[in-house]
């Protein structure tokens, strides 16, 4: 249905990542109005903080339509489609000057938390009225104070990068893990950058099997190289480095072939301290650093480190639409259409089809989850397929249901394909089997599958 029953309202989304952006370009190309919510004090926040990994995606791929359109009116200079970007250079040349375009910034509202959804006047249980009932956003703004807009639609766009699996194989934190929050990094911090500091010369537990805790692992080796009191101890929950390592020579793309290839080497002459399958069960505080107790198979083991980082995956914050009737699959906190499409259990890369607002739909009309968030557990998004949601799902609140129905994601034969256990899902899985993020400096995309399109 479309959203027509209140059409004065904005169109509220939360969260200028790439996805939430772009959905904001589609809808003021429809002539909607959007009002976009970012928690963070400038966009892409998610990206900033990985600024420093190259993904594996070309710029054709990591740029919307509608946000193309918007930007060439503007004397933007396009990047080169075939380059691979980094994080960093998607926010620097295509976020921030999609956001500072005439037509969305002034919808573009910074530091604003979303905390919370409903409908005016109905809580959850009411139904009757419910669907003429406009929503209301509940947001805080940087200075504390609260206020509640009201909308005719709500696209939340908030991502999974803020809520990061703990340690714990369970899926709990590990006790003693939040206290010891100082020494612990979750996703994929700039060790050779940034953060340093607190990575040279000690000792450090990468745990998660996914191409992102590798590429920590290989950043901390290069690390050694110059300090060479720098020890890195690999915890993987799973026993699949062969699969993860195996691409090798014999891995189509070169960049994630070379990374397998220098931690097989790393392993083999003893830089690398592999403890698989490991799962951890406790971490305590020590004089010099952390002492981590878990089981390394079903024998006991102890560790002495300074500093964790942690790459088990992410998850999606639900906290705050929770007066909102969502229905989602019991597994992968997705939408239980979309479930079954991109469960990694089940598929490998490039069988996720392309899909929109049919996929998207939950019982409260006029909501939608689209970006990362909407693949909830499942590390399988692309923005491409973003993209393409938000296309669709504007489309059906500005009422033009046949384009909205109208589904055409187009991947190029590239190879490039969203199956990549892109933060470091530990799942055992059967055949995900694609993509990696190289360190910034090499220069090839990694992570593309074998014959897959
Ligand atoms: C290391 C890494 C490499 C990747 N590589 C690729 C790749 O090569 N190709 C590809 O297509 N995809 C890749 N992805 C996957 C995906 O495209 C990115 O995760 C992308 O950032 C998802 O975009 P998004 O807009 O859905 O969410 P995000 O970029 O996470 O944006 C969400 C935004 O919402 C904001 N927010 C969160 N909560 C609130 C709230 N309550 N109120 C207001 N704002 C809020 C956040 O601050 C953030 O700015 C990669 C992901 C990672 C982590």
């Amino acid at each position: 249905m479309s959203c027509s029953s209140n059409p004065s309202h904005p169109v509220a989304i939360i969260g200028a990542g790439p996805v939430g952006l772009a959905a904001a370009a589609h809808a003021v190309l429809r002539g909607l109005t959007p009002i976009l919510f970012e928690r963070g004090a400038a966009v892409g926040a998610s990206l900033r903080d990985w600024a420093h990994v190259r993904v594996f995606t070309p710029w054709s791929l990591n740029i919307d339509h509608a946000a193309r359109t918007l930007l060439e009116d503007t004397g933007w200079a396009a990047p080169d489609d075939a380059a691979v970007p980094t994080g960093g250079e998607i926010v620097r040349s295509y976020l921030e000057p999609l956001a500072a375009h005439p037509r969305l910034a002034p919808h573009l509202r910074l530091g604003a938390e979303v905390l919370a959804v409903t409908r005016r006047g109905t809580d959850k249980l009411t139904t009757s009225g419910r669907a003429d009932a406009p929503f209301v956003v509940s947001w805080r703004d940087g200075d504390g104070t609260e206020h509640r807009t009201p909308a005719q639609a709500v696209l939340d766009a908030s991502g999974t990068w803020f809520t990061p699996n703990p340690m714990g194989a369970d899926g709990l934190a590990v006790p003693g893990e939040r206290a010891a929050a100082d020494r612990i990094a979750y996703g994929i911090p700039d060790v050779r950058g940034a953060a340093r500091a607190s990575y040279v010369g000690v000792t450090t537990m990468v745990v998660g099997s996914g191409h992102s805790a590798m590429n920590v692992v290989l950043d901390l080796l290069t690390l050694r190289e110059q300090a060479p009191g720098t020890r890195v101890l690999w915890a993987l929950r799973w026993n699949r480095l062969a699969r993860l390592l195996g691409g090798g020579l014999n891995d189509q793309l070169p960049a994630r072939g070379a990374l397998g290839i220098a931690a097989t080497r790393a392993i083999e002459d003893g830089r690398l301290e592999l403890l698989s399958p490991y799962a951890a069960e406790r971490v305590e505080r020590a004089a010099d650093g952390l002492r981590i107790a878990g089981l390394l198979g079903d024998q006991p083991h102890e560790a002495r480190v300074q500093r964790v980082v942690v790459a088990t995956g992410l998850r999606p914050d639900l906290s705050f639409l929770r007066e909102l009737r969502v229905d989602l699959d019991p597994l992968m906190e997705a939408p239980p259409k979309l479930a079954p499409l991109i469960d990694p259990n089940l598929h490998s890369c490039g069988t996720v089809p392309p899909h929109g607002v049919e996929e998207l739909t939950h019982p409260e009309p006029g909501f939608y989850v689209v970006g990362g968030k909407s693949y909830g557990r499942a590390p399988t998004f692309l923005m491409a397929t973003g993209y393409e949601q938000v296309r669709s799902v504007v489309a059906e609140i500005a009422g033009d249901h046949a384009a909205a129905r109208d589904i055409h994601l187009v991947l190029p034969e590239t190879g490039v394909c969203s199956s990549d256990p892109v933060f470091g899902d530990e799942r055992e899985t059967t055949d995900r089997c694609c993509g990696a993020q190289a360190p910034a400096e090499t220069s090839a995309p990694a992570g593309c599958c074998a014959g897959s399109a």
